[in-house]
């Protein structure tokens, strides 16, 4: 019987023997010179069928990073709320003194999952979104947007309630401060918009490049060279 290999188009690596039926499990690491992070160490499973001449290719993305919302949403101790159609969670990483995730029940990946059917269930979270922040013991001091990520890095389409002081040392960089100041963060109210009207969402050209735009306070547009510049700057809004 032949033998299959998995080889590389650019000789990026060593040509990996697929011996037949035994499932291979690659990834990044040293044998497919994969460094990217995005790809997980057991990114994807191969099984060479040698005598037919073909490899069933298995992918799981099960236990990557990305899928981090899922376990947490259903991690008792991650949840703040919940009801029959979702669930609400502290952000694990909070980009602010208040900042709480909704997420439903339902597996919708993202918003450009969405369609008008989902109307009912997005205004549900928005009304719960609403009743966090009244329940807040700063909603007198704090101002709160709620909204989603344009394009998310995490998978499940989740509504972030998150209060506008932006102070917390989890928030980093030019690319976590722009995804909440910028168009990159979407109102609630504009998603329900375009899903009434259009049945869907859609998503500007050139979101992404906003990630990059100029550090710029978003209570006076007073530009700022740098993110700890930028976080003395807001102390003076948010003693
Ligand atoms: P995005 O996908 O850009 O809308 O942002 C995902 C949000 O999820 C970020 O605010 C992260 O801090 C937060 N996050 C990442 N991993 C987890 C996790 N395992 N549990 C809860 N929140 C998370
Ligand atoms: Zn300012």
């Amino acid at each position: 019987m032949p033998t299959c290999y998995l080889v590389s188009e650019d000789g990026a690596h060593k040509p990996i023997k697929l011996p037949h039926l035994q499932p291979v499990v690659l990834g990044r690491g040293p044998e497919t010179t994969i460094k990217d992070k995005k790809c997980s160490r057991q990114q994807v499973e191969l099984k060479a069928e040698c005598n037919k001449g073909y490899v069933k290719v298995k992918q799981e993305n099960v236990g990557h990073w990305s899928q981090g919302l899922k376990a947490s949403m259903q991690d008792p101790k991650m949840q703040v709320y919940k009801d029959d159609k979702i669930v609400v969670i502290k952000d694990k990483y909070p980009k602010a003194r208040h900042h709480w995730l909704v997420l439903p029940w339902q597996s919708i990946p993202s918003l450009k999952a969405l369609r008008g059917e989902h109307c009912d269930l997005v205004q549900h979270m928005q009304q719960v979104a609403d009743r966090m922040i009244q329940q807040c013991p700063d909603k007198s001091s704090l101002s709160f947007r709620t909204g989603y990520h344009a394009i998310p890095s995490m998978s499940h389409v989740h509504l972030h309630v998150i209060s506008q002081d932006f102070d917390s040392p989890c928030l980093k960089n030019k690319k976590h401060w722009n995804s909440f100041t910028t168009d990159y963060f979407i109102e609630s109210r504009d998603v329900m918009q375009m899903l009434e009207t259009n049945g869907k969402v859609t998503i500007k050209e050139g979101t992404s490049e906003m990630l990059k735009l100029p550090l710029r306070c978003h209570v006076c547009h007073k530009e700022v060279s740098t993110i700890p510049a930028l976080k003395e700057h807001l102390k003076s809004h948010f003693p």
